[in-house]
């Protein structure tokens, strides 16, 4: 028999002793949110949703959890629609954001913004007589509409 197989070690799990990352240390990940709200990152093998508080800093109180939500329910829109994070890799840190289908770009984007102006319509009702939260939503609103006109007007089936 030949020697080197004879003393071959019995393989190991690479992935027996990786703790994967929870959703907060992989949206906390350096860098990974380039300056964005929210996005969808690719780590160690699974797709995550993230919404980055620090890219609005300057909308607080009551307005502040619900924009959360509707950065939220935007980026949820997008899921499905990503490109999935390398099977099998689930081990070996991977870290990187996730793309929206390139063929789909804007039909992802105007679903993703008409979901996000919707939210953000209730979250205005949400805040009731509160004149602070009101006009914090508003500019939110205002933004996303204009990016789902922007985003929509290519897409003709939707
Ligand atoms: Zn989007």
């Amino acid at each position: 028999m030949d020697p080197a197989v004879a003393i071959a070690p019995c393989p190991v799990d690479p992935c027996k002793n990786y703790k994967a990352r929870t959703d907060t240390a992989c949206c906390a990940a350096a860098g990974i949110d380039r300056g964005d709200a929210g996005g969808i990152v690719c780590c160690d093998g699974r797709k995550v949703i993230c919404v980055w508080k620090h890219n609005y800093a300057g909308i607080t109180g009551k307005a502040a959890q619900l924009v959360h939500d509707c950065i939220y329910e935007h980026e949820a829109v997008h899921l499905p629609e990503t490109i999935n994070c390398t099977i099998g890799q689930r081990c070996t840190t991977e870290l990187k954001r996730g793309g929206v289908i390139w063929w789909d770009t804007y039909g992802s984007e105007c679903r993703a913004y008409k979901r996000e102006v919707r939210c953000l319509q209730r979250a205005r009702n949400k805040c009731g007589d509160d004149t602070f939260c009101r006009s914090n939503i508003r500019i939110f609103l205002e933004q996303a509409a204009d990016q789902r006109d922007a985003y929509c007007k290519w897409v003709f089936f939707s």
